[in-house]
């Protein structure tokens, strides 16, 4: 049985209590793994390993010696691409052509793009006349934050980890990261990239476990984290944001989404129906980003369902290497009940399901898989839970709309604001409405096209702050002001 260990200074270690659980994989739900759960001690050394090295040869670096190590870890990141590729679909059960599409080559490229970003930033400088006729020179500097606390979910386990590590270590800060413990493996064979490629120990360390009680709420409330950087629940990111308080640590949180997508009659159909495809189905709906609400023009409702069910229908489910795969199971089993439990619901509230609804007959090596149907909804009102609430499945619910005004008003009623995109061949409507919409990102004829330079967070309860180029420097740096008379 493989072993699952923390990786602190730069060693991997296993713990002081002897506690382990169970890795499972989601395809069959066999055990892969036991995780050796760091209790406080580990947090501790892990964050004093951290703190430590702030101070060592890593805190020494110029910024062209850091943006030197980060390429070395992209590269081998790359280099190792199928050992990142089959640990991350060894925990998620994702099918291998998305997972070597999108997980492992952005886990590489957010390294590259964070260490060729900080290679041109720059901070503002003022001029002034003193009252007593001199001259003072007012600049500011950028200093890393310190140690940062990394608390990341399971559905792009590197992808989302890098995301925040990258830019961490470009700043010249430390990292404990705290993967998710449905998805221990690929935050674990970093390590291994970190010291092959001479990053100093303590600059990146590993804490395995759970939230409450265990190391996620140990590292998040440890007085040594500096900040805290969070992607989850909204519930979740409660609660961090109530440990960050304690010794006023900044935290970025981003969070939950209960996206929409918007089809106008005019729109390219088939852009519009391959596109909302995938962002209601890839990854099994388990994107942060992910369409579960679609509004259709009312000319175009019927035409649109139609389409969209027989697209769900051919995702075929399958093992992650099979050619025929088009989706794959949920992370877990717990996960697979609460999407179901919103299947349910959804009957009990006077859905019509258009396709889908239950759990897909499977072959029965894979019956104990985390399984479920892709699913389509119509028919429900507004105030419907899964119309309202986060699945994080492969499901929406379609409805028809009239006026641009009122598909805004509807979009807008929900707590959450993280993404929503829109389909029409008119771009005045689309950048008019793009505005309106209370969303952090906005694709128009699109989905989860990104330009890492760019911002990238949610607004309401999808989140606070913003990662992405320079905007990730803003919370990874303290800005210093440097006042110089002469
Ligand atoms: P989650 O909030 O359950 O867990 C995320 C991480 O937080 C895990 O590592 C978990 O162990 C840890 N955690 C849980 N309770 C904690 C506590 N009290 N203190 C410290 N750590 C704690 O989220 P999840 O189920 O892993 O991921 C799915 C959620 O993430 C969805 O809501 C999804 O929308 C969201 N998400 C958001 C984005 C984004 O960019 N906005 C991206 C991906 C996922």
């Amino acid at each position: 049985m493989k072993e699952i260990l923390n990786f602190i200074h730069g060693e991997f270690v296993r713990n002081t209590s002897g506690k382990t659980f169970a890795d499972r994989n989601p395809v069959d739900n066999t055990v892969i793994g036991q995780v050796y759960e760091a209790g406080r001690p580990e947090v501790d050394a892990a964050v004093a390993a951290a703190k430590a090295a702030l101070k060592g040869p890593w805190g020494r670096l110029s910024v062209v010696e850091r943006v030197g190590m980060l390429d070395a870890v992209a590269q081998e990141i790359n280099r190792r691409f199928d050992d990142f590729l089959q640990a991350e679909i060894a925990d998620t059960g994702k099918p291998a052509h998305l997972a070597s599409h999108v997980d492992i080559p952005r886990g590489a490229a957010n390294f590259q793009i964070f260490a060729d970003t900080i290679k041109t930033m720059s901070t503002e400088s003022f001029q002034m006349r003193t009252p007593d006729g001199k001259t003072a020179l007012s600049y500011g500097v950028r200093v890393p934050r310190g140690v940062i606390a990394v608390v990341c979910p399971w559905n792009l386990p590197l992808l989302l980890m890098t995301w925040k590590v990258g830019p961490a270590l470009a700043c010249g800060n430390t990292v404990v990261v705290k993967p998710s413990e449905e998805t221990p493996l690929t935050a674990t064979l970093l390590g291994e990239v970190m010291n092959k490629v001479g990053v100093p120990p303590g600059v990146y360390n590993v804490v395995h476990g759970f939230g409450p009680d265990s190391a996620g709420a140990f590292l998040t409330s440890h007085p040594d984290v500096n900040g805290i950087t969070f992607t989850g629940e909204t519930r979740t990111g409660t609660a961090i944001m109530q440990a960050a308080a304690v010794g006023i640590r900044p935290a970025s949180l981003e969070l939950g989404g209960k996206n929409a997508a918007t089809v106008f009659a005019d729109c390219d159909f088939d852009l519009a129906v391959d596109t909302v495809t995938r962002s209601c189905f890839e990854n099994a709906g388990q994107v942060c980003l992910g369409t579960e609400r679609v509004y259709v023009e009312r000319p175009l409702f019927e035409r649109f369902v139609a389409a969209l069910k027989a697209r769900a229908e051919a995702m075929t489910p399958g093992r992650p290497f099979d050619k025929d795969t088009r989706i794959g199971p949920v992370v877990s089993k717990e996960h697979q009940s609460k999407v179901l439990s919103y299947y349910q619901k959804a009957r009990d509230e006077g859905a019509t399901v258009v396709t889908g609804g239950g759990v897909p007959d499977m072959p029965a090596a894979l019956k104990d898989g985390c399984w479920v149907q892709p699913t389509i909804w119509t028919g429900l009102p507004e105030t419907a839970s899964v119309v309202t609430e986060e699945v994080f499945g492969p499901c929406c619910h379609i409805s028809p709309f009239d006026t641009e005004d009122e598909v805004v008003a509807k979009i807008n009623h929900n707590r959450y604001g993280l993404a929503t995109s829109i389909y029409t061949q008119d771009i005045a409507r689309a950048n008019r409405m793009a505005q309106q919409i209370e969303v952090g990102l906005c694709w128009i004829n699109s989905w989860f096209l990104r330009d890492l330079r760019t911002p990238f967070g949610g607004s309401k309860q999808s989140g606070i702050g913003r990662e992405g180029g320079v905007h990730s420097f803003e919370f990874y740096t303290e800005l210093r002001n440097v006042m110089l008379k002469f």
